[in-house]
């Protein structure tokens, strides 16, 4: 099937608009507009109804409205600013046009008894309701209303102003409608829609730009209503094919060779205390087949907290270096970097392989030295945070790249480090592990590119967690408890909130803790951990809390992700409020690794919001990292976001995962048929949303 396009209007530059001059395209190209389509697809962030009047009785403080009002006095009035103010009537009531800049020609303009129309915010004046600069024009009786669509109020740069990009969609849109063939056709059949979604894509457009009054009844519904459905499932359905693109590109590229080793000939195994899960055996088997294919894998292996997924990468990283090949293994914190190199160092070293720890924070000289290590092949597993990125460090053969807790890194950052290997060489392999529960649905759009592997078991001897919600006035009952737990031989995490990203803030918020702690619990010993601290510090309290040698460790958020200290028995989490589900989850999972009854303690400070009084409850009913992600998605605010950056989509014009989660079962349903039936139309609608280059087209 062929469409006939006249006029491409993703090609179709805005310099070919009336109005549009080198200047201006210029701007325009810094609000990310530069063809015809890019600017349909900006939409406007808000409309103003300039449909019909207002009587001056039923204004309201804040709205936006049009009146329509005599002149009853006019004069400058010399206050702290010199303005020039015009009373209105219109009968119902009165209103005050305030201007501080003014001509004399405009002022002289406007005599008593003249009728304006007006346009502008309501707000509160010395004498009741004012505008201040409104639009206004004099009218008469008669005059009609110019207008009968509501007015768009788009998104905007200094120097563009509301009037020229109003002026530009509507040629956009006349172009739209007015070529003979349609200029923007649906590439996305009818029969591959949902039957939900009722509108073309030009449909849809011209309502979004130019609504009539009746068409977005209800402004407080943009977010739901149907023309912005239909134009952001055409954009998760772009993106999931051109993520599913890139999957099948895949299968064109080569991998490192690597030799078929059986998960029991492992030596890594000989050195754990336990035996493997049947679950971790299943996917290290999965792992495995990907890995003696010729093709690189990309696969996630999900698994919830504590489920034991660093030995999964353990032994992938295994029958890797037994091919000759190396590893590395990101994080995205210290800490977690410090742990695993720990982890993996112990486990490898015995086998005569070497594990280094690349991090931020080395001195210039030891990271050249271990730059070189690597680059001559002298290193088999390199454990790192982002530092890792950096484009000195070049891979003498790199087999198989791992992240751990993938939430935290975009998706171009993970391609970003596939080129690692130098020139020539293939692709390695990845592995992507999060414990993150995402839901299903959002797993489905958001990793299509991705081969999934679950790890749905606890090992054994797992205790559910007993978890209490708890005011700040109960603090001291929190103290006794903790002498207690000590007392009996458990260890206890205290971790400090803050809503400041800085490190700086939160440092300062648990040493604050810390310290009150010290002089409360002046019998227990008590450390304090948090990411200011230089990295050898940090890993001498790891070290001593690790061997018992620390009752309550005091930290910020940093120990979010991958800390393992099983004999740990409590978690306390101070402020719990302001801290998401997942983090909440994340942290939780900290404790409950060992032998001892485990408990999770969250102290709120009151008064508790409508949300974080859902959030703590969803804690204390369940410890499933899925359904709380589930419950999560569900209590979230529209407002609210899930933090698009951990959602990897960074690059969404118009869709919003939250918002438009309702539709994402059907995103992958469609994606499928486009595949199977109008494999032709994929192209031009990836190109469409994501341009020429693809968003992961250098992958
Ligand atoms: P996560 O999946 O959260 O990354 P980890 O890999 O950190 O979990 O494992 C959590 C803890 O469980 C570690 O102390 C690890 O040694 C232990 N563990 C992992 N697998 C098993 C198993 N099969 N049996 C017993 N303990 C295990
Ligand atoms: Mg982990």
């Amino acid at each position: 099937m062929v469409c006939a396009i006249r006029t491409n209007l993703e090609q179709y530059p805005l310099l070919e608009l009336r109005g549009v001059g080198p200047k201006l395209n210029e701007q325009l190209a810094r609000l990310g507009l530069s063809s015809v389509l890019d600017l349909l697809f900006h939409l406007p962030r808000d409309y103003q109804d300039r449909t019909r009047l207002h009587t001056l009785k039923s204004l309201r403080l804040g709205q936006h409205v049009l009146i329509q009002a005599t002149v009853f006095d006019s004069r400058l009035h010399y206050g702290r600013r010199r303005a020039w103010l015009v009373q209105l009537s219109d009968g119902t009531g009165r209103l005050t046009l305030r201007f501080f800049h003014f001509s004399n020609v405009q002022q002289k303009a406007i005599q008593k008894g003249q009728l304006l129309r007006c346009f502008g915010e309501v707000r509160h004046g010395p004498n009741g309701y004012e505008m201040v600069h409104p639009e206004y024009e004099q009218v008469d009786e008669g005059t009609p209303i110019q207008s009968d669509t509501l007015t768009p109020v788009y998104p905007t740069t200094e120097g563009i102003r509301q009037a020229s990009l109003r002026q530009l969609t509507d040629q956009a849109l006349s172009l739209l409608t007015n070529t003979e063939d349609a200029a923007l056709p649906d590439y996305i059949p009818a029969e591959c829609l949902p039957a939900q979604i009722s509108y073309s894509l030009t449909a849809a457009l011209r309502i979004l730009h130019r609504p009539s009054g009746r068409e977005l009844e209800s402004l407080n519904q943009l977010d739901q209503h149907p023309a912005l459905k239909r134009l952001a499932f055409e954009e998760l359905v772009a993106h999931q094919l051109s993520m599913l693109e890139v999957k099948n590109k895949r299968k064109e590229k080569l991998a490192p060779t690597i030799a078929r080793l059986e998960i029991n000939q492992c030596q890594v195994l000989k050195q754990l205390d336990f035996d493997l899960t049947a679950a971790q055996t299943r996917v290290s088997h999965e792992i495995l087949l990907d890995l003696i294919c010729r093709h690189p894998m990309h696969r996630l292996v999900q698994g919830d907290v504590g489920s034991g997924k660093t030995v999964v990468a353990a032994l992938a990283a295994e029958i890797t270096i037994r091919s000759a090949y190396q590893v590395a293994l990101m994080v995205p914190t210290e800490i977690l970097a410090e742990q695993h190199f720990e982890n993996f160092h112990r486990w490898f070293d015995p086998l005569g392989y070497r594990v280094c720890l690349l991090t931020g924070k080395l001195s210039n000289r030891m990271r050249q030295s271990l730059i070189c290590d690597i680059q001559a092949g002298d290193i088999q597993v390199v454990v790192g945070t982002h530092a890792l990125f950096q484009n000195d460090v070049i891979f003498h053969k790199l087999g198989l790249v791992v992240f751990d807790e993938q939430h935290r890194f975009g998706v171009r950052q993970r391609y970003a480090l596939t080129n690692k290997g130098g020139d020539n060489q293939d692709e390695p392999h990845q592995l992507v592990m999060t414990a993150t529960p995402i839901p299903r649905t959002l797993a489905m759009v958001n990793y299509a590119d991705l081969d999934l592997s679950i790890i749905d078991e606890l090992p054994p001897g797992r205790q559910p967690i007993d978890t209490m919600v708890l005011s700040n006035s109960r603090r001291d009952e929190v103290i006794t408890r903790l002498k207690h737990v000590c007392a009996s031989g458990g260890q206890v995490y205290w971790v400090c909130t803050l809503i400041e990203e800085s490190e700086l803030m939160q440092a300062q918020a648990a040493q604050q803790a810390y310290q009150s702690l010290q002089e409360q619990l002046p019998e227990l010993r008590i450390g304090l951990i948090h990411g200011r601290m230089k990295i050898g510090e940090r890993q001498q309290i790891m070290q001593q809390f690790k061997v018992g040698d620390i009752d309550i460790l005091v930290a910020t958020t940093v120990i979010e992700v991958g800390v393992d200290v099983p004999n740990a028995n409590t978690m306390i989490i101070d402020n719990a409020e302001r801290l998401g589900l997942s983090q909440l989850h994340q942290l939780r999972g900290r404790v409950g690794r060992g032998q001892q009854k485990s408990y999770c303690l969250l102290i709120y400070q009151e008064p508790l919001s409508e949300l974080a009084r859902a959030r703590l409850s969803v804690m204390r009913e369940t410890q499933d990292g899925f359904e709380i992600a589930q419950r999560d998605l569900e209590i979230r605010g529209p407002g609210e976001i899930l933090g698009i950056r951990q959602t990897g989509l960074t690059e969404l014009k118009i869709a919003d995962l939250i918002r438009d989660q309702n539709c994402l079962p059907n995103v992958a349903d469609t994606a499928q048929k486009m595949q199977q039936f109008y494999p032709e139309l994929i192209s031009p609608l990836i190109r469409r949303w994501i341009g020429d280059k693809g968003q992961f087209s250098h992958v």
